[in-house]
């Protein structure tokens, strides 16, 4: 087994990696354009001779499954990719010395770009894997234009997520085996009538909607600190965070609006009627005036997940890891929801997330080092046939 992973690792191009991460890269594909993206990508893994089925449930959003089927009655392991990049303005790509810049370099076409090399490696190599290899790529990942819809059909056809899988993102030298889950909140704290001064409502007793999101802010605080003492010693304990609070216009003017949102980020144990009863609980232990109406809306981009740390794809990749870095890859927990949440809940498979390590996701210049994407490129493959396994003659 060796022989065959130097052989194989040392077919790994630096120079396909970086070529096929720009190309990527110079194709924009922001959340619900990635028509093109999503074309060349098609066309790259055919050339590898693989078919590629293209879903179009979401026209502008396309996915893709392709699959290398070598014994249909083994396992299966996924690799999974968004091509989605958030709506931001970037310079035009470039390459500097090893590090390629440009919107979605990091975030996330370099592990795409991983999973078609390793794919390519075993190919071309006639590797003939005890199991079967699917790589499913959508769209429609970043909020707030996606909400997941791309991943969650995936997903609902049963036979792209049946194993185990690796979403190629995030970071490479831990590995998260549980995480939280996020559930979003936007609450709207309104009254009937007009706007008033002051010194006009209070005598009236009209309530002030901005005062009122005082209340709930001060509530959903408090309730941060009594969560507190309750920590998981991975993720910590569940939170309570305040984005944005907005009303009024006027110093002495009392609005008939105020809105707030923020997070409110929980353990693996909570299902989504845990979730709505937990923040409505903090709505309803406010005494809300008579004049005033609250409307709350709860998005939820993922539950926690926990991945058992003796699931076979986990210890697969950690050997992996090993032989290919030399050192260990320690388990941890991950505070933000990914496409691994909504895999492990939705699937119920065990995934684990390993991509090329950009720390520049969402920032203004975005980019990811070469050395990174062949590591990753690397790992994959010895991941790949840890888990399958490989027959006698390859
Ligand atoms: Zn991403």
């Amino acid at each position: 087994m060796s022989t065959l992973l130097d052989q194989l690792t040392s077919c790994v191009s630096p120079e396909r990696l970086r070529d096929l991460t720009l190309e990527l890269v110079r194709i924009p594909s922001p959340t619900g354009d990635s028509v093109d993206v999503t074309a060349f990508y098609t066309e790259t893994v055919r050339g590898l001779g693989l078919p590629v089925e293209m879903l179009t449930d979401y026209p502008e959003s396309p996915s893709t499954i392709a699959r290398w089927e070598n014994t249909p009655d083994g396992p299966t392991i996924t690799l999974d990719g968004h091509v989605d990049t958030i709506h931001a303005d970037h310079v035009p790509p470039y390459v500097e010395g090893e590090r390629i810049y440009g919107r979605g370099a990091g975030d996330m076409k370099s592990g795409i770009a991983a999973m078609i090399e390793a794919t390519r490696v075993l190919i071309e190599n006639d590797v003939r894997l005890r199991g079967n290899l699917i790589l499913a790529t959508h769209s429609l990942h970043e909020a707030p234009v996606g909400h997941m819809e791309g991943l969650k059909a995936l997903i609902a056809r049963g036979d792209v997520f049946v194993d185990a899988a690796i979403v190629a993102e995030c970071g490479f030298d831990t590995l998260p085996i549980r995480g939280k889950g996020q559930c979003l909140f936007e609450i709207e704290i309104t009254r009937e009538g007009e706007v008033l001064h002051e010194n006009v409502a209070r005598p009236r007793g009209v309530s002030n909607p901005l005062e009122q999101a005082a209340r709930l802010a001060h509530r959903m605080l408090q309730r941060h600190e009594e969560l507190s003492v309750h920590a998981d010693p991975l993720i910590g304990p569940e939170t309570y965070f305040l984005g944005q609070i907005h009303g009024g216009d006027f110093y002495n003017r009392v609005p008939t609006r105020a809105f707030m949102n923020g997070t409110y980020r929980y353990l693996p144990d909570k299902d989504w009627p845990d979730v709505y009863r937990e923040v409505d609980a903090q709505i309803a232990a406010i005494d809300w005036p008579a004049d005033i109406t609250v409307t709350r809306k709860l998005f939820g981009n993922g539950l926690g997940y926990q991945v058992s740390p003796e699931a076979g794809i986990v210890q697969a990749l950690r050997n992996a890891y090993h032989t290919i870095v030399g050192r260990e890859l320690p388990l941890e927990g991950n505070l933000s929801v990914s496409d691994v949440n909504v895999i492990a809940r939705e699937a119920g498979i065990p995934v684990v997330a390993h991509g090329t390590g950009s720390t520049t996701s969402h920032a203004d210049l975005e980019w990811v080092d070469l050395p990174n994407i062949v590591r990753t490129t690397k790992v994959f493959i010895a991941t790949i046939l840890n888990y399958l396994g490989v027959e006698e003659g390859s």
